[in-house]
């Protein structure tokens, strides 16, 4: 029997190792997952961001966290075990909250950790705002959940509560609220119309001025939209407006428009509009502003009715005045002691700038009416110029200064008024004529461009100061020094030169050089049908390389332009201060330079290209004399009129357009 014990015995053996083994691994495993559940239980508690705090049933403090220390200022050995949350929370809100749970649940409930507790037994949780009160008294506000610990059987067993400090929410949404309030507040109080308005038009609020201004009480007004507001005619302006800004096309836009009131009246408004945008960016609404300007359009309307009147009145009599004057002074001035006769020398003189500002002052006037009419008709230019010199030859002999103009083709055509063309043209002419040194020239050329003529005149006077360069075209502007003073003039005409010519769709401009001179343009369109500049050649050469030819002699350059029809666009500037003008707004391939120039040496043109960011196109100097050998250098070719055909010039000119271009290429 002895084996049968053995193998019962060794079987015993056996089963209590498996079962050794078993509690050793099972005791393992257990170790460690408690181990890691220890672990996420400190990682929770040691979160930075709550205050956790935990009690038993009786409330006594049994868990308090690395924050709860932090923010209350009491230490965990202070804490547990001796003490209950009353130590931080206010009595007086326990109270307040005591009572309306005690209504709420129709029994008394204790000022204290009741408070606190009856709401998350009876309903699982509770999160609410409370004050907590540090260790050194000071107070902060927290969002606090309460919710109670259970044991298997669902017995409370103690509590756990959550808190997190919001001081730092309170504080944004305060701000919030009071940048709110003073939003309103300052719609509310504003002294011009405010309104918010939706995509549709429909006024979303507005504010008491506004309804002031359309006579409207609010609820009414918000009842309707600004289109049914707004004086018909000025609908169209308003809504194209709007949908620039929908599009994107401008952040705001400010326009004079007119709205109705609701007694029928029209009421002028100047209304600026912006657009506020959602979080993702896309239209919200429209904020607008809107200004009564009806009085101040009818203070304007009857200043410049007075100003008309008044200026009519006068000139009548004024106009006698200076006839007499000039009659006295040309036929009995043999009687006259020569005292008096300066005089009325003076006297007359400044009847006559009276006479100027008068009739400016209704030029101004008839323009800003709309009353200026404009009989746009195809002129020829070489007559419109030729006049144009013909009625200032004297006015600059007085000045004794000389016009000179280069020969103009036969074929150049405008579309002007031929009467307002001339009062633009002897504004700058009568400029640059007073502005001259005695016995100086003033310079008039004609230049065909691509779909414009440009009128130029240049003069060797003092220039045009950098600071007052940007205001010359304003009203009343003057270069505020006595020189300019002393010339005569009222600062109003260039501004009536650029009114006049923005009637014609020209623009005037000009180039200056402080003691050097200056040079005043503009263009008009040219005529559609002009030999030269028709559309259909026009688009041919469009994609031409540019030969800009600087040269005051016309006739060279058109030998030029003939030439090299259908191969390059030629370009002429008659002044240096033209040439660097069109080498800043065109790309040129090739520049052909005569040396000699109104207004300086062609060789002060390399230079300035030299100086400029982008590369040099070739330069072929043309000119009289052979220019300096140092010169030459930087020039891809050089000729002397005299001295070549017309035929080698040209050549030279489609070899250095083929060099520029084909580098290009490449
Ligand atoms: P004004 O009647 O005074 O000439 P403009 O409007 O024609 O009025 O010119 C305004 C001012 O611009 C002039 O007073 C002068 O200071 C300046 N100005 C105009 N043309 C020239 C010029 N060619 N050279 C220098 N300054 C000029």
């Amino acid at each position: 029997n002895l084996p049968r014990t053995i193998l019962a015995g060794g079987l015993l053996i056996a089963l209590l190792l498996s079962l050794t083994l078993r509690y050793i691994l099972v005791a393992r495993v257990k170790s460690a997952y408690l181990a890691r559940s220890n672990k996420l239980n400190e990682a929770i508690l040691s979160s930075a961001a709550y205050l956790i705090i935990a009690t038993d049933k009786s409330g006594a403090v049994i868990v308090f966290n690395r924050a709860a220390e932090e923010q209350l200022g009491w230490k965990y050995a202070e804490v547990v075990g001796k003490a209950s949350p009353l130590l931080w929370h206010d009595k007086k809100e326990l109270a307040i909250r005591a009572e309306e749970l005690s209504r709420e649940f129709g029994m008394t409930v204790g000022k204290d950790m009741s408070a606190l507790l009856i709401k998350p037994e009876k309903s699982g949780a509770e999160t609410r705002e409370w004050t907590f009160i540090r260790k050194d008294g000071t107070r902060f506000p927290v969002s606090l959940t309460v919710s109670p610990l259970r044991d298997n059987h669902g017995d409370v067993t103690g509590y756990l509560g959550v808190a997190e400090n919001i001081s730092e929410r309170k504080r944004q949404q305060k701000a919030l609220k009071a940048s709110e309030e003073t939003f309103r507040a300052a719609m509310h109080y504003a002294a011009i119309g405010m309104a918010l308005v939706d995509l549709q038009g429909n006024w979303l609020r507005a504010n008491p001025a506004l309804c002031d201004i359309l006579g409207y009480a609010e609820e009414d007004l918000l009842q309707t939209d600004f289109q049914s507001l707004t004086y018909p005619e000025d609908l169209d302006k308003d809504l194209e407006n709007v949908q620039g800004l929908l599009d994107g096309r401008h952040d705001t836009y400010q326009i004079e428009k007119r709205y109705i009131h609701k007694n029928g009246d029209i009421v002028w408004a100047q209304l600026s509009v912006s657009m506020a945008k959602d979080s993702d960016n896309n239209p919200a609404y429209f904020i607008a502003q809107i200004r009564d300007i009806t009085e101040q359009r009818e203070m304007d309307r009857m200043k410049s009715e007075f100003i008309s009147v008044v200026s009519h009145e006068l000139r009548t009599p004024l106009t006698s005045i200076r006839g007499s004057l000039g009659l006295i002074e040309g036929t009995m001035a043999a009687d006259i002691p020569e005292k008096a006769l300066n005089l009325l020398h003076i006297a007359h003189k400044n009847s006559e700038r009276l006479i100027l500002l008068i009739n400016d002052i209704l030029d101004l006037d008839k323009m800003n009416a709309g009353k200026m009419r404009f009989d746009i008709a195809r002129e020829q230019v070489k007559d419109l110029v030729s006049f144009g010199i013909e009625s200032n030859v004297a006015y600059a002999e007085k000045f004794d200064v000389r016009l000179a103009c280069d020969p103009i083709a036969e074929d150049l055509y405008v579309n002007v008024d031929a009467a307002r063309w001339q009062q633009v043209f002897t504004n700058v002419l009568s400029n640059a004529v007073k502005f001259s040194p005695e016995g100086g020239v003033v310079k008039i050329s004609v230049t065909p461009m691509a779909e414009s003529i440009r009128f130029s005149v240049s003069d060797s006077g003092p220039g045009i100061p950098d600071e007052f360069a940007a205001r010359i075209f304003t009203k009343f502007s003057q270069a505020d020094s006595t020189n300019s003073r002393s010339k005569g003039g009222t600062g109003l005409g260039l501004n009536i030169c650029r009114e006049i010519l923005s009637h014609m769709k020209g623009q005037i401009d000009f180039v200056t050089e402080e003691g050097v001179g200056t040079t005043f343009w503009f263009d008009l369109p040219a005529v559609n049908g002009n030999s030269v500049f028709d559309a259909e050649t026009h688009k041919k050469n469009q994609h031409l390389p540019i030969v800009l030819h600087v040269e005051d002699d016309a006739d060279l350059s058109e030998v030029i332009a003939t030439g090299l029809a259908g191969k390059a666009r030629v370009v002429t500037a008659g002044t240096l201060a033209i040439a660097r003008r069109m080498i800043e707004e065109q790309e040129i391939s090739v520049v052909v330079l005569d040396i000699g120039l109104p207004d300086g040496s062609g060789l002060s043109f390399i230079e300035y290209m030299h100086n400029r960011p982008f590369s040099l196109p070739p330069v072929l100097i043309l000119a009289a004399d052979e220019p300096p050998r140092h010169m030459r250098e930087l020039v891809a070719g050089f000729m002397v009129k005299s001295r070549v055909s017309e035929d080698k010039i040209l050549d030279k000119v489609i070899e250095l357009i083929g060099l520029s271009t084909g580098a290009k290429g490449g």
